[in-house]
C-alpha cells in the first residue's frame, strides 16, 4: 500500500472512443448484428485505444496514472452489476452466480417489453443521465462480477498499469432509490410507525462488505491504486448530512482496514468537501481528490490535510476552456504548503473527462483561433502533465507552456467578440420595467377573447416525429448537396403535414413539429453570434446517446430571426392557432459549454435578449402562442441549498427577460420535462408564464394538488400520456388520468398534453395515441 501516488492524473477518460466506436458496438449489438463476442471485442478495442492514448500524452504507465474507468453503459449500473444488486424483476437474466451476461446488462439498462429498465435521471448538475440503481432491505449484494478487474489485468497484459475507478458506496446508495417490489418495502413498512423507513444508504455494511471483494482482488492482480468516486459529499440532498458522513466514515474505516487491497484514492468531484474534508482526512485510506476549480483551496479544515496525499483537481473536467496555468500552478503551490514537506500532492482534474468531448486538434473549422483557446480530454491530459513539470520542477521548466496558455487566454479575453459593448450597454439597460408583463388576471381576459378556445384545450409540447426523410434533407441541405431551395420546401412539405394531421386529430393548439431542428438547443447556437459548434466534440449523455453541445464563446446576439419563417408559413395553412416554440435561455446555456469570464447570469440576459427579439418578430409573423421551453431549469439548480436563490433569481430572470416584451394578448407557454418541481416550485410560479406543461403521466397526476395548494392560478398542463415509451394509451386511461386532475384542479386551468415531444416516437404510435388524447378530452369535456 506504499506505492506514491503518480504526479499527474485525470480522474476518468470518455468511454465513447474518438469516434464514437463505443455506441458503434454497443447498438451493432442490440440490433443482432454482432454477439457478445464481438461487442466484446469492440469495447476492448475503444479501451486499449483510449489508455494508449492517455499514455501517450504523458500520463504514467507504470503506476495507475491512467485511469480504468470505461463503461458499456453508465458506470452506476457498473456497480449495481458487479455486485449483482439489480431489481428483483430482473433476476431471471442472471445466471447461477448472479452475473448479468451483455445482454441482460442492457435489458436491465433499457428495459424489454412490460419490464421497465431502471429510471434515469440526471448526474449531478450536468447533462449526463445516469441509471438509478433500486435497492431493497433484501437487495442481495455479493461480489458477482470481476469484470473491473479482468479490465485490470487486460491493461496491465498489454503494459499498462491502471488505476481503476467506481463510484464510491456512499454515493452509489445515496443516488439508489427503493426497490418497490413484491413485498419488499410493504414488509418492513408493516413493522409500524416507530419503524423510521427504508433508504438504501441503510445497506451500507452489506455494500462495503462486497466491495472488500473487488479491492481484494485488484490487489492480488497488483493493482497499486484503485479511485472511488464519492460526489455526494458536495452537495446537498434529502439526506441528513451527519448521516451522509457517519456513511462515510464507516465506509471507509471498513476498506481502509482490509488487509489486501491496493491503495485507495477517494476523490469528491463537482464541489467543495467542507465538513467532509476532515472526515475523509481522517480515514485510513492514502489519498484525497479535491475539486479545486468549484471549490476553494481548503483554508478552515487545512490542519486536516497536513502529511496527507492531495489529488488536486485544478483543471476543469466541466469546461472545454485552456486552463490559466499559472492560476493553477499557484493553486497547486498552495495545496502543497498545507499537506507539508510530509504530505504530497498530484496534479489532476476536478471531475472526470467524460463531460468533455476527446480531442480539440481535431475541430479544423472552427472560427478565428477558436481552437487554440480550446482543450478537450486530451489537452486536459497535456495540461495536467505540464503542471506536474512544474510542481516538481519549478516555473521555469516550464516556462513556454505557461507563456503558451497566457496568450490563449489573453487572445481570448481581447477577442472583439467576446465583449461587446452593444451587447453589453442592451443587458445594462434592463431593469424593473423591462421583465414585467401585465398582471395575469388582465392577461387572461385578453387572450381568451382573441384565441376562443374550448375548455381544456388540446395541444403537443413541439416536436413530431423525427422521420428519416427529416433527417435526409436536413444532412443532404448541410452537406450541400440539398440547395436552400431544395430544403425550405422539404421542410415546408413536412410543416404542411403536419398540420394536416393535427387538423384531422382535432387538435386545438398546432405546432410546426420542429422538423428544422436537429437539436433543441444546437438549432439556436447556429443562429445567435457568440456560439460556434464542433465537427466532433460529442459526449456521452447516456447509455450509447451522445450530444454534441454548442460552444458559447462570445456576447451573444441575433442576427436575424430565427423560427419565424416557419412558425409564420404553419400559421399560414390553418385557422386554429399555431404555437411558436423557442428554447429558453436557461436550457440554451444547460446544454452548451458555457464561458468562464463571465457569470452565467448574465450570459442568460444576453440569450433571453435575442429570444426577445425574437418572440417581438414572431407576434409580427401574426403567431399569438409562443412556448419557451425550459427542460433544463432544474438541472441547473446548484448542489448546495445556499446558491439555490441566486441561481433561481437570475434563471427567473431571464425568461422574464425573454417573453414580458410580448403584448397582453399574447400567450406564453412554457414547458418543464419533470414533475418532481416542488423544490423550485415558487420559481416556476415567478415565470409568470401563461401556461406551464410539465410531465405527468407516469406519477399519475399526484403533483396537482400542491399545485392547487400552492395558489397557482394559471393554466397548467400536466401531461396525460408518457412520450419515453412506444405504448399508445387508451382512451380509457386518458380520460381516467384527466378526471383525477379535474378533481385536483378547476377544469377552467387545465390543458391536455402528451409529456413530452414527440420527436423519438415514430407516426404508427403518435397518431393513435393523439387520437385518443382527443377522444379522451372530449369525453370529459361533455361532463364538465
Ligand atoms: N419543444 C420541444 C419538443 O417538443 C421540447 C423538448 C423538451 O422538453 N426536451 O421536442
Ligand atoms: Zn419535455
Amino acid at each position: 500500500m506504499n506505492t506514491p501516488f503518480p504526479a499527474a492524473t485525470v480522474l476518468g477518460y470518455p468511454s465513447i472512443g474518438r469516434d464514437r466506436e463505443m455506441k458503434r458496438a454497443v447498438e451493432a449489438f442490440w440490433s443482432g448484428r454482432t454477439d457478445a463476442e464481438v461487442l466484446a471485442s469492440d469495447l476492448a478495442a475503444v479501451r486499449r485505444q483510449s489508455r494508449e492514448r492517455m499514455a501517450e500524452l504523458g500520463l504514467d504507465a507504470t503506476n495507475g496514472a491512467v485511469p480504468s474507468d470505461a463503461t458499456a453503459y453508465d458506470h452506476m449500473l457498473d456497480v449495481a452489476a458487479a455486485f449483482g444488486a439489480i431489481p428483483a424483476r430482473f433476476a431471471h437474466l442472471r445466471d447461477d452466480a448472479g452475473r448479468l451476461d451483455a445482454a441482460g446488462y442492457f435489458t436491465v439498462a433499457r428495459g424489454e417489453g412490460d419490464l421497465p429498465p431502471l429510471e434515469m435521471t440526471k448526474w449531478f448538475d450536468s447533462n449526463y443521465h445516469y441509471l438509478v440503481p433500486e435497492i431493497g432491505p433484501e437487495t442481495e449484494f455479493a461480489y458477482v462480477d470481476d469484470r473491473i478487474v479482468r479490465e485490470y489485468r487486460e491493461a496491465a497484459d498489454e503494459g499498462i498499469v491502471t488505476r481503476p475507478v467506481l463510484v464510491g458506496p456512499v454515493t452509489f446508495l445515496a443516488l439508489a432509490k427503493e426497490e418497490i417490489g413484491d413485498g419488499g418495502s410493504d414488509a418492513y413498512a408493516a413493522g409500524g410507525a416507530e419503524r423510521t423507513p427504508f433508504v438504501p444508504l441503510d445497506r451500507l455494511d452489506d455494500l462495503v462488505g462486497a466491495y472488500a471483494g473487488i479491492l481484494r482482488d485488484l490487489h492480488e492482480a497488483g493493482a497499486p491504486w484503485v479511485e472511488l468516486d464519492e460526489p455526494i459529499l458536495v452537495a446537498d440532498g434529502d439526506l441528513p448530512r451527519e448521516r451522509l458522513l457517519e456513511a462515510t466514515r464507516r465506509a471507509y474505516a471498513a476498506l481502509g482496514a482490509l488487509a489486501e487491497r491496493p491503495a485507495i484514492l477517494v476523490a469528491a468531484p463537482y464541489g467543495e468537501l467542507r465538513d467532509a474534508l476532515p472526515v475523509l482526512a481522517e480515514a485510513p485510506i492514502e489519498a484525497i481528490g479535491l475539486d479545486l476549480v468549484r471549490g476553494g483551496v481548503p483554508s478552515e479544515d487545512a490542519a486536516a490535510l497536513r502529511g496527507r496525499t492531495v489529488v488536486a483537481g485544478v483543471i476543469s473536467g466541466r469546461n472545454i476552456w485552456r486552463a490559466d496555468l499559472e492560476a493553477a500552478l499557484t493553486k497547486l503551490e498552495e495545496v502543497a504548503g498545507l499537506v507539508g514537506d510530509e504530505g504530497s500532492v498530484a496534479v489532476g482534474t476536478s471531475t472526470s473527462l467524460f463531460h468533455v468531448p476527446l480531442d480539440a486538434e481535431r475541430e479544423t473549422e472552427l472560427p478565428d483561433g477558436l481552437r487554440d483557446w480550446l482543450a478537450f480530454a486530451d489537452q486536459k491530459i497535456a495540461e495536467v502533465v505540464t503542471l506536474a513539470r512544474g510542481l516538481a520542477e519549478g516555473r521555469e521548466a516550464i516556462a513556454e507552456e505557461l507563456a503558451g496558455a497566457r496568450v490563449a487566454l489573453e487572445n481570448r479575453l481581447n477577442h472583439p467578440g467576446v465583449h461587446r459593448a452593444e451587447v453589453r450597454d442592451r443587458v445594462g439597460a434592463i431593469d424593473e420595467g423591462t421583465v414585467v408583463r401585465p398582471e395575469y388576471s388582465v392577461r387572461a381576459p385578453i387572450q381568451e377573447n382573441l384565441l376562443g378556445l374550448p375548455p381544456l384545450p388540446t395541444t403537443t409540447i413541439g416536436s413530431f416525429p423525427q422521420t428519416g426523410e427529416i433527417r435526409r434533407a436536413r444532412a443532404a441541405h448541410r452537406r450541400g448537396d440539398l440547395d436552400d431551395a431544395g430544403y425550405l420546401e422539404a421542410m415546408r412539405r413536412e410543416i404542411a403535414e403536419v398540420i394536416e394531421l393535427q387538423e384531422n386529430l382535432g387538435l386545438d393548439v398546432l405546432v410546426h413539429g420542429e422538423p428544422e431542428r436537429n437539436d433543441m438547443v444546437q438549432y439556436f447556437a447556429e443562429l445567435l453570434d457568440g456560439f460556434a459548434t464542433t465537427q466532433h466534440g460529442w459526449v456521452q449523455s447516456y447509455g450509447s446517446r451522445c450530444t454534441r453541445p454548442s460552444i458559447l464563446w462570445g456576447d451573444v446576439s441575433r442576427p436575424a430571426a430565427m423560427t419565424v419563417e416557419w412558425s409564420a408559413y404553419a400559421q399560414s395553412l390553418t385557422d386554429r392557432p399555431v404555437k411558436g416554440m423557442l428554447t429558453g435561455p436557461v436550457t440554451i446555456l444547460a446544454w452548451s459549454f458555457v464561458r468562464d469570464d463571465l457569470p452565467l447570469g448574465e450570459t442568460a440576459a444576453q440569450v433571453a435578449l435575442a429570444l426577445r427579439d425574437e418572440i417581438a418578430d414572431l407576434e409580427l409573423g401574426g403567431i399569438r402562442i409562443i412556448q419557451v421551453d425550459e427542460p433544463a431549469l432544474r438541472e441547473l439548480l446548484p448542489l448546495r441549498e445556499e446558491n439555490h436563490a441566486g441561481y433561481l433569481d437570475w434563471s427567473v430572470d431571464a425568461f422574464r427577460i425573454a417573453t414580458s416584451g410580448a403584448a397582453a394578448g399574447t400567450q406564453i407557454h412554457t414547458h418543464l420535462c419533470y414533475s418532481e418541481f416542488s423544490e423550485i416550485f415558487d420559481a416556476i410560479d415567478r415565470l409568470d408564464a401563461d401556461v406551464t406543461s410539465i410531465e405527468a403521466a407516469r406519477s399519475k397526476m399526484e403533483i396537482l394538488p400542491a399545485v392547487r395548494d400552492a395558489g397557482f392560478d394559471r393554466e397548467i398542463g400536466p401531461g396525460v400520456y408518457d412520450i419515453h415509451s412506444p405504448r399508445v394509451p387508451d382512451v380509457e386511461e386518458i380520460t381516467d388520468l384527466l378526471r383525477v386532475a379535474c378533481d385536483a384542479i378547476p377544469a377552467r386551468q387545465l390543458w391536455v398534453n402528451p409529456d413530452c415531444g414527440l420527436k423519438t416516437r415514430r407516426y404508427e404510435e403518435v397518431e393513435p395515441s393523439l387520437a385518443n388524447l382527443v377522444a379522451a378530452t372530449r369525453a370529459v369535456r361533455e361532463s364538465l
